[in-house]
Order: C-alpha cells, then structure tokens, then sequence
C-alpha cells in the first residue's frame, strides 16, 4: 500500500479562522513529522500559494486545498477539496461568491450581536480577520471570550452563535452540487468532512452521505482531530457503505486545542482506499 507516511489533509490557517500563519503552520507541520498536507481554509483559497511555497521550500509537499460550506436542508455541512487547480475560473468563481455571503453574514452577525449589547465587535472582527480574511463564527466567538462576554469558545457558541442564538445568521451557501462541481471543474478531489461533527441522526447523515455520492463526491473523512476508535469504525462503516475513499485530517486550527494538533490522528482502517495515493 505504502500509504503509511503520515499525512494531514485538512487544517487552517490565520487566511480563514485559524490561528498560525500559513508559514507557521507549515513549520509546525514539519515539526510533527507530516509529509504530505493540505491547507483547508473556510471558503478562501487566500494562505494556500504561501503555505505551497514555504512547504516546498520545507521539502514537504502541499496540495491545494479549501473547505467550503454547503447547504443541506436547513443546515450546512462541511466539503473539503483537494488537489485542484487554485486558478481554475469556476472554482475561482463559487469561491468569490462563498466569500461574500461570508462577508455579509459577519456584517449581520456584528448588527445582531451590538443589539444583543456587545459593543464594537464588529469592527474588532473585522480588524482580527483581516481585509483579505474569510470572517467566521470563530472569530465572533474569541471577542465574545476576550471581551468576558462568555467564559469560553464553547460558550460563545452555545450561548451567542448557533441556531435560535441571538448572534445567529442563516447563510444562503453554494448546494453540495455545486460545491462539487467546482471542485471538479478544477480537476480536484471532493471530501465530504467531519461526519460525526453535524449532529445528526444516523438516518439523516446517510441521506446527505446519498446526495454527496449522486453529486460525484469522491472521498469521507475517516479520521478527525480527537476521533476515537469508534468514531473511526463508525465514519469508516460510511466509507464502505458509500464506497467512497478515505481522508484523513486534523482539521487543526489553534495551538491551544491540543486534541486536534496537526499530525496527531488515529491510523485509517487498512482496507479503506487512501484518496491521497491517487493524487
Ligand atoms: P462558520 O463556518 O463561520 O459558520 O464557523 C464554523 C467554524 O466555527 C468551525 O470550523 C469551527 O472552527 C467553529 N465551530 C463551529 N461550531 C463550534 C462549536 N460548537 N464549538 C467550537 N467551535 C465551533
Ligand atoms: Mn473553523
Ligand atoms: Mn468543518
Ligand atoms: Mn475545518
């Protein structure tokens, strides 16, 4: 197989709402032995040439990656591409459009949250994302934290930024079919990420898994940043049922979350085809 060096595709960077730059993130890559990674910003393909350049410059390979956000019934789920074309116009195209419903819902969020009375946190989310940056709940829920609004990121969350929270914002996101099809257009590898991360019921996730499948989605998220044993066989059951390949990925964003440090994942179940081997 020779699929055993060890391999992280799906991290981000200070270019969407993580916290190291491109270039510090790939020296921490390095330093924890990865070989083969991918930045997987939220909507933005802003960090990926730097963290390519700086990692070839490592002698460590970087594929071209993104994380893009789909609608699905009334929620969103999470699809990482790989290994395309960062110039194609299509892909180009829906990325400029993710990132300016992006842009609009962080303008909406800061309105709702100044009401709810946390003064200034739009201009200081704005500030911390950067004029080039993908604004996210992220960056919302670390000014909720600084500001003593909450005690904790999680908090932010539970109490401000998910549905039926007074900073909450539907988002009219790209469909699955679309997102997929940019990924295409650009000669790249469609991900279905994080499945265990929605919340939903076993029925529920096998339609959208369904829908992911008729689009032409390649590959699921095997392994995750604090997958467990089970959490491993239970996403590695989808793989096989979906016959789809296998990804691996930290989805690492903050030196202080040391449960999705970049490069600690649990092994991938020896059956399940790598989708890296054919990129
Ligand atoms: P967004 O795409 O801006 O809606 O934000 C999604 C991001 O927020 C995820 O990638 C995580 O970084 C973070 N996030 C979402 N929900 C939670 C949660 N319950 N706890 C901690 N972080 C979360
Ligand atoms: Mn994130
Ligand atoms: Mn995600
Ligand atoms: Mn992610």
């Amino acid at each position: 197989m020779g699929s055993h060096k060890p391999v992280d595709l799906h991290m981000h960077s200070t270019a969407s709402d993580g916290r190291l730059s491109p270039e510090a993130l790939v020296d921490r890559v390095v330093s924890a032995g990865v070989e083969l990674m991918a930045l997987t910003d939220h909507d933005t393909l802003e960090g990926v040439s730097a963290a390519q350049t700086y990692a070839a410059a490592q002698g460590i390979r970087c594929l071209s990656g993104i994380e893009l956000s789909a609608r699905w019934a009334r929620g969103v789920v999470h699809i990482v591409g790989l290994n395309f074309d960062a110039q194609q116009p299509d892909l180009l195209a829906g990325v400029a459009q993710q990132l300016a419903a992006r842009r609009q819902r962080a303008q909406r969020i800061g309105e709702r949250l100044e009401r709810a009375g946390c003064k200034g946190i739009l201009a200081r989310v704005v500030d911390a994302a950067g004029t080039n940056g993908a604004p996210g709940r992220a960056h919302f829920a670390r000014d909720l934290v600084a500001q003593g609004w909450v005690s904790d990121f999680q908090s932010a969350f539970t109490r401000y930024l998910k549905r039926g929270r007074p900073g909450y914002c539907a988002v009219e996101w790209a469909t699955i079919d679309n997102v997929v099809a940019w990924i295409h257009a650009a000669g790249g590898k469609a991900v279905f990420a994080h499945p265990l991360r929605y919340g939903l019921s076993g029925g529920a996730l096998r339609a959208v898994i369904q829908r992911f499948v008729e689009c032409g989605g390649d590959a699921i998220e095997v392994v995750s940043g604090g997958s467990q044993r089970n959490d491993v066989e239970s996403a590695a059951a989808l793989a096989r049922r979906f016959k789809l390949a296998a990804s691996v990925g930290s989805d690492f964003h903050d030196p202080a979350f040391r449960w999705s440090d970049v490069g600690r994942l649990a092994a991938l179940p020896k059956d399940l085809d790598p989708v890296w081997l054919s990129l």
